[in-house]
């Protein structure tokens, strides 16, 4: 165990599966408090397992309830967060969902749905967090920032696709969501960054990576030649997270395998 974020507490939106889990192992790992949030009864069982895993390798936590587009559930969360640990450090703005469709066919209830989670979701955590960290004040034991919030951003905050616009709205959206927070609060040495993961093989994402046809395909958009695991988000948001990341405010860092340098146009420029 590492110990870059000793004692910090971490706040993982969506931490009962695939990059959020991955995260909130990565922090705890390196010392910090994981609050695991989960959206509902059917994935209490899910958090509960990587609350587990994480106090089986000496790490601690909570799992916590909360539908992350919900204004009242997620003052909840940052409330009972403040009660059991103290503060609120660290926020890995996370959880997010697709459902995709042909625009003409889109639904409105699609679109909101989407933006809702994606969107909405993590302005209500960013400013909870931001009003705690204002709140209490710095902590020069724990950090040289006030605070830390990371975006689960994606690769479609810059890549257009086709069949998932509200998918893309949601990314593009949280791009400058990040930047006008980061400039707001960067004098009160609050630093605001995303994570923009290209394909990381989670239950997302499943039908692009579960079949050797399908992972070939997948492939072809990626130059470094392989389909990224959750580990390696759950490394650049500790990196992101810790005080050696310190100068690094307002930025997007792609885990994407190259995905954004226009693979397209290595053979045919
Ligand atoms: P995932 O489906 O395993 O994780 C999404 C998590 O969000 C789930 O645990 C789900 O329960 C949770 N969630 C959904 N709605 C919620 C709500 N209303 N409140 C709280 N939690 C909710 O998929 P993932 O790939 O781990 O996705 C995590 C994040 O990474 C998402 O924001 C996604 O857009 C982003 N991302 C993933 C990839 C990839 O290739 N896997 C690429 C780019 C971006």
């Amino acid at each position: 165990m590492g110990n870059k974020l000793q004692s910090q507490v971490a706040i993982v939106t969506g931490a009962c599966s695939g990059i959020g889990a991955g995260v909130a192992n990565a922090l705890a790992t390196d010392g910090a408090i994981v609050v695991i949030n989960y959206p509902s009864d059917h994935t209490h069982d899910a958090a509960d397992a990587v609350l587990n895993e994480i106090k089986s390798a000496g790490g601690r936590g909570m799992i916590y309830q909360c539908d992350v587009s919900k204004e009242d559930q997620v003052q909840a969360m940052f409330a009972e967060t403040v009660k059991q640990f103290g503060t609120v450090d660290i926020l890995i703005n996370n959880a997010g969902l697709q459902d995709d469709s042909p625009f003409t066919e889109m639904t409105l209830a699609q679109w909101n749905h989407v933006i809702g989670v994606n969107l909405t979701g993590q302005f209500l955590c960013a400013r909870e967090a931001i009003r705690e960290f204002l709140r209490r004040g710095m902590q020069p034991e724990k950090s040289v920032a006030l605070g830390k919030i990371i975006c689960m951003s994606s690769v479609h905050e810059v890549i257009p696709w086709a069949g998932h616009a509200n998918y893309a709205a949601s990314k593009g959206g949280i791009k400058l969501l990040m930047q006008t927070l980061a400039q707001e609060f960067a004098p009160k040495k609050i630093r605001i960054n995303s994570i923009g993961p290209g394909a990381i093989k989670t239950p997302i994402n499943k039908s692009a990576w579960d079949t050797p046809e399908a992972e070939v395909k997948l492939l072809t958009l990626i130059p470094y030649g392989r389909v990224g695991i959750t580990d390696d988000i759950g490394k650049a948001a500790v990196w992101l997270a810790s005080d050696d990341s310190d100068y690094v405010n307002g930025t997007t860092l792609f885990v994407d395998g190259g995905m954004t340098l226009f693979p397209g146009f290595s053979t045919n420029g």
